[in-house]
């Protein structure tokens, strides 16, 4: 095939523009970027080296060259290569899911905030042409005859052509721009500061990076250490820091780091990182997962899902164990009792730095809390043997006061004869708060959890106690507050018509009967102890799912006037047609006051009009 030229997509165009006009200040991640991809290719060389020996090469390396006086820097490996369709797909197009997204972010943001924008996203090859007016790529994928060519000066299209004698793998060449002092573009063909760069952000690199010299042997820059395999001790933060940065593409610094060793019948070693800000998938489904597997320090698979639960996806890290086979798969992953085992023991470490973090380095432990508290909370659904270790480190919002409590904190504050944990869930704090269910809970001094997020609602439903305490939603079924303030007999006698009434009018109330939540409302409506409350009734709706609609309780405050007068209004002329309609004001009033949806909202509206307009 010929040269053709070819235009970036649209979305590639725009990041093009921002690497062009180069609002990142580190520049010199560019080469880190090239090298980490590099070290991609090589792992995936090495892998497909193992079932296929045409394919296999020993000498498995990066090569640096400079040429100062043609100012371009070349980045070149011998790994596994692209196809001419491969360079299409690959580099003229941006696959990933999270660059639409950014995009969008980045126009909304202020100056300052994109270069943090660009970090947590990753831009990878892209960011060359912020140093360079022209990047060139030739690669030959391995096992294929035919190489390819790929030129662009990162305006809006790039050239590709077919090239006969490319070696397997690939090289980047970026030509620099001229230098421009306030630019302050460094000269990236100096071999300081290759040198410098590479150790900094490279080091741990499991191939060799050599820096070619003309005539003279090449230098190696890097050490090629396995971070996880170095004692804590004798690796500064910096290099781990740059590791994470490396298999996570996020690049802010972790929140902290993990490191795990296990001797005897299955040994492993495992570096883990929780970062310290939620990626924008967190809660999409293909979201990227972050453990790598290696099997004695050859790197085997990203994305191992089957090593860590899922409500701990957004740790990073690597687990290198020695006694797997190094042509594992996926499929006997899955299966792999010793690879269970190991992900037990992780989740464990995890849970347990949490909770060291909880009491240690409080600030750490409201970060991570808030970042990935709502992904932590989805274990509480899972194996019971975790809720447990998850409750200890969940912490949630309060009537107590403005910070989140701990379950733990909760239980020691509980009064007197209190038996149970009480819960309200809903869309919002303040909805949450102001609703009547909390009336006589605020008025006797209970504390009352708010859990306003969607897994709130779902693991509730799971969990039924915390250390012998049951867990108890004040908007479900029947609450004592004061057992000696429960209506009386011959309170229960003069509402039995009403409360009657009233369940057979409104035909979305299952049952009407008198309150003790309430001090100031005339009504609100409880679910019944078995059914699912409307917050919930909404989610299996929004995510496609039938439901049959939910009847709830109507509880009524026995001394408020509207609900005494309505009591007496029943009882002296059941038949007057206002009834009905003051019944649904009633229903309706309660449904607005804990923050609920009317059906008829216009005919709500047309009937307090009226109403109104008789008192003024
Ligand atoms: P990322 O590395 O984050 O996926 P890049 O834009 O840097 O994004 O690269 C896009 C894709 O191009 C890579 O995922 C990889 O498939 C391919 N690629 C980039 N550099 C190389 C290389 N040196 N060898 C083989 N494939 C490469």
């Amino acid at each position: 095939m010929g040269t053709e030229t070819l235009e970036f997509q649209a979305e590639a165009r725009q990041l093009l523009q921002l690497m062009v006009h180069s609002i990142y200040s580190n520049k010199d991640i560019f080469l880190r970027e090239l090298i980490s991809n590099a070290s991609d290719a090589l792992d995936k060389r090495r892998l497909a080296g193992l079932t296929d020996d045409s394919l296999r090469t020993d000498d498995l390396h990066i090569e640096i060259e400079a040429d100062k006086d043609a100012r371009t820097l070349t980045v070149r490996d011998n790994g596994i290569g692209m196809s001419r369709d491969e360079v299409v797909g690959l580099i003229g197009t941006i696959a990933r899911s999270g660059t639409a997204e950014m995009l969008r972010r980045l126009k909304e943001s202020k100056e300052n905030e994109s270069a943090e924008l660009i970090g947590q996203f990753g831009v990878g090859f892209y960011s060359t042409f912020m140093v360079a007016d022209e990047v060139t790529l030739i690669t030959r994928k391995a096992g294929e005859d035919t190489g390819t060519r790929w030129r662009s000066a990162g305006e809006g299209t790039y050239t590709i052509e077919d090239v006969a004698d490319a070696p397997t793998g690939t090289a980047v060449t970026v030509h620099l721009r001229p230098k421009d002092e306030e630019d302050a573009l460094y000269d990236y063909a100096d071999e300081w500061k290759i040198r410098e760069i590479v150790k900094r952000y490279s080091d741990f690199i499991s191939f060799p990076i050599r820096l070619l010299k003309g005539e003279g042997e090449p230098e190696t820059l890097n050490s090629m250490k396995a971070l996880w395999a170095r004692p804590r001790s004798e690796v500064k933060d910096e290099e781990y820091t740059e590791f994470y940065r490396h298999i996570s593409h996020d690049w802010t610094d972790p929140l902290e780091i993990i490191q795990m060793r296990a001797e005897g019948t299955f040994e492993y070693e495992a570096l883990l990182f929780i970062p310290s800000r939620a990626p924008h998938d967190l809660f999409q489904r293909d979201g990227r997962r972050g453990i790598q597997l290696y099997v004695k320090r050859v790197f085997i698979m990203d994305d191992s899902r089957e090593l860590m639960p899922d409500y701990l996806r957004f740790v990073k890290g690597v687990v290198d164990a020695a006694d797997l086979s190094l042509n594992i798969s996926r499929e006997i992953l899955q299966q792999d009792r010793h690879i269970q085992l190991i992900r037990r023991r992780l989740a464990k470490k995890v849970l347990s730095t949490i909770k060291d973090l909880m009491t240690k380095e409080p600030e750490k432990y409201r970060t991570l809390w808030r970042e990935f508290g709502r992904a932590v909370k989805e274990g509480l659904l899972g194996e019971a043997d975790d809720q447990k270790a998850i409750l200890d480190v969940s912490s949630f919002a309060s009537t107590a006061g403005d910070e989140l409590t701990t379950l733990a904190d909760y239980v020691s504050r509980m009064k007197d004869g209190q038996d149970a944990i009480y819960y309200m869930t809903g869309e919002s704090r303040a909805q949450v708060e102001n609703s009547p269910h909390m009336e006589a809970f605020k008025a006797q001094g209970y504390e009352v959890l708010l859990l306003t997020d969607p897994v709130d609602e779902i693991w509730v439903e799971a969990v039924p106690e915390y250390d012998g305490r049951k867990l108890q939603s004040i908007a479900r079924g029947d609450v004592d507050l004061k057992p000696d303030e429960k209506p009386s007999e011959e309170q229960t006698g003069e509402f039995a018509p009403l409360l009657t009434w009233l369940g057979e009018t409104l035909a979305d109330v299952k049952e009407a009967r008198l309150s003790t939540r309430l001090t100031t409302s005339p009504a609100c409506l409880v679910s019944d102890a078995d059914d699912i409350t409307p917050t919930l009734e909404k989610m299996y709706k929004a995510m496609g799912q039938e439901v049959p609609p939910v009847k709830r309780i109507l509880e009524l405050n026995p001394d408020h006037p509207l609900v005494t007068g309505l009591r007496d209004a029943y009882a002296q002329r059941a038949d007057d047609p206002n009834l009905p309609e003051t019944a649904e004001l009633l229903y309706g009033t309660a449904l607005l006051a804990e923050g609920g949806d009317l059906a008829d909202p216009a005919r709500f509206a047309k009937l307090l009009a009226d109403r109104l307009a008789r008192t003024v």
